[in-house]
Order: C-alpha cells, then sequence, then structure tokens
C-alpha cells in the first residue's frame, strides 16, 4: 500500500509525519473520507470541496487547489491498482513547536489513503443496528461548527465508547439542547409513514454527503424528504430509521435505547433507500483509470 504525503508516494511502513505535527499534538487539521466503486470516486468534488470548506473554516492554507486534489486522489488510488475501496485525506497543521500557535507551523502538510473499509458486519446491513442514547453532548456550533470535519473526534469517540460498554452497535448523540445531532459517525433519519426526517446541521449534525444523497433519492422516491428538530420521541416513535455515511452507506436501526423500531426489523423505505444508494454509486463517478 503506498501512501500519499505531500507529493510524494511513500511505503506504508514509511510513510510518516513529524511528532510535532500539530495536527497530533492539537487535533489541529480536517478530514475527508470518500468512497470509490468499480474504478469510479463517489461524488469525489463534493467531498473535496467540503475538505476545502472545512480547512477555510479552521484558517488551515490547503497547498492545493481542487483539480490538484483530485488528481492526488486518483493517482493514490491508480498506484495502488484499486477498483473499490475508501479514502481518507487528511489535512493537518503541519509541524511547529510545542505550544499551540498555528502560525510557527510552516506549511499545512497532506495525508492521502486509499484502502478498503468495512465499519459494520455484513449482516448487520440485513438485521439492522442496535442504538442507545449517550450521555456525551455532540460538540455544539457555538464550540466549534459541527459542519467541520476536523481531527477533534473526542467527544464522538467518547459516546462510542459508552455504547459499546452499553452492548450497542452505535451511540445516539444529542445537542446540548437535548436535541437529535447525530450517532458518532453517522447521520441519522427517522421515517413515519410517507415522511423521512433527519436533524438540520444547526442540531449538531455534519452535513454529510451520504444524508444529502439520500434526502434527494427519498424525495425522487416520493417520500416527503426533509429536515427537522428531532428528540428521542420521534426516534422511539419511528416506523423506521437508518443512518448513513460514507463508510456505512446506509444502514438500518433497529433497536434504541430498549425500545424496538417500528417491528425491530428494517423497514422498507430503509431497505428501498438502500437499494437506490447502490444504484447511485454507480453514477455520480470520477473515473481512475482512463
Ligand atoms: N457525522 C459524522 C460525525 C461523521 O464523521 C460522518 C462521516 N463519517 C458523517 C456524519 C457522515 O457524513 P458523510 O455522509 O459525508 O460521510
Amino acid at each position: 500500500m503506498k501512501v500519499y504525503i505531500d507529493g510524494e508516494f511513500f511505503e506504508e511502513a514509511e510513510a510518516k509525519i513529524s511528532v510535532f505535527d500539530h495536527g497530533l499534538l492539537y487535533g489541529d487539521g480536517v478530514f475527508e473520507g470518500i468512497r470509490f466503486y468499480g474504478g469510479g470516486v463517489f461524488l469525489l468534488d463534493e467531498h473535496l470541496q467540503r475538505l476545502l470548506d472545512s480547512a477555510r473554516a479552521i484558517h488551515l492554507q490547503i497547498a492545493m487547489d481542487l483539480a490538484e486534489l483530485r488528481e492526488a486522489v486518483l493517482e493514490t488510488v491508480r498506484i495502488n491498482g484499486l477498483r473499490d475501496g475508501y479514502i481518507r485525506l487528511v489535512a493537518t497543521r503541519g509541524s511547529g513547536g510545542l505550544g499551540l500557535n498555528p502560525y510557527v507551523c510552516r506549511r499545512s502538510s497532506m495525508i492521502i489513503i486509499a484502502s478498503t473499509i468495512q465499519l459494520y458486519p455484513e449482516e448487520k446491513y440485513r438485521d439492522g443496528l442496535t442504538v442507545v442514547t449517550c450521555s456525551t453532548r455532540r460538540t455544539g456550533p457555538a464550540a466549534l461548527s459541527p459542519t467541520v470535519k476536523s481531527l477533534n473526534y473526542l467527544n464522538n469517540i467518547l459516546a462510542k465508547i459508552e455504547a459499546l460498554h452499553a452492548g450497542a452497535d452505535e451511540g445516539l448523540m444529542l445537542n446540548e439542547q437535548g436535541y437529535v445531532a447525530e450517532c458518532t459517525g453517522d447521520n441519522i433519519f427517522v421515517v413515519r409513514g410517507n415522511t423521512i426526517r433527519t436533524p438540520p446541521a444547526t442540531s449538531g449534525a455534519l452535513r454529510g454527503i451520504t444524508r444529502q444523497v439520500v434526502l434527494e433519492l427519498a424525495k425522487e422516491a416520493g417520500w416527503e424528504a426533509g429536515e427537522e428538530n428531532l428528540t428521542r420521541y420521534e426516534v422511539y416513535t419511528a416506523d423506521e430509521c437508518f443512518l448513513t455515511g460514507t463508510a456505512a452507506e446506509v444502514i438500518p436501526l433497529v433497536r434504541i435505547d430498549a425500545r424496538p423500531v417500528g417491528d425491530g426489523r428494517p423497514g422498507p423505505a430503509t431497505l428501498e433507500l438502500m437499494r437506490r444508494f447502490r444504484e447511485r454509486t454507480a453514477s455520480c463517478t470520477t473515473p481512475v483509470y482512463p
């Protein structure tokens, strides 16, 4: 496996960055996760644009424009001869001193890894995930906009730890007001009758790219789909519930805080959206190989 770092490719064992990099010392950086299917990168520009926006928001200069980033991503997949997998881009503040002043870091670093990923085992896509509500709240926009896909995932990790210790697959995270934000690394949707709802970004949800695609797919399929502030009541009383994310794709949620969701099995809307999502991943792609 060859890893891209600042314009060069390194063998996995040699792909290293400085211990003085502020990405490591302070979580000072941003990242993206992108899927590729059958030799085509899914929604590449949307992900790269979000990376550039996240970087702008934290005043991190990325010394590459969209076209250069696109080429670097494609080359990383190509050099590894992959057709299906997952790309991780990490932009760090770069190497600096042992203080948090970011401006002592001379230049930011860009890391691109192309690999494979399986977030949940296959049977979870068939049988669904179990979820518990976590006491750890999602970082609110007053502290750090949830729109920034930053290297600061500690509160999500603490929530994931809570969920795993409770014997659940995933953790539901609320915002400081008690509204549903998202799960620890995925957006949440609830289905009730003909409506499909997901919390707005202002509730503490990342503006997920999969979330956006699923909202579009749901509307195309005739559901009334959109954003709405949700409480746990809406989740507990939903007909169906599912999560979306680049790595997770669309995955059913069948149990929340000991309550079965709907009849406790993945529902028809979820299954239909899983099918439509899979279909969609064959288009909206940038070819890796000429
Ligand atoms: N929420 C969080 C906190 C995430 O980290 C992610 C990405 N893994 C998502 C939601 C889903 O976003 P996307 O569909 O763009 O991958």
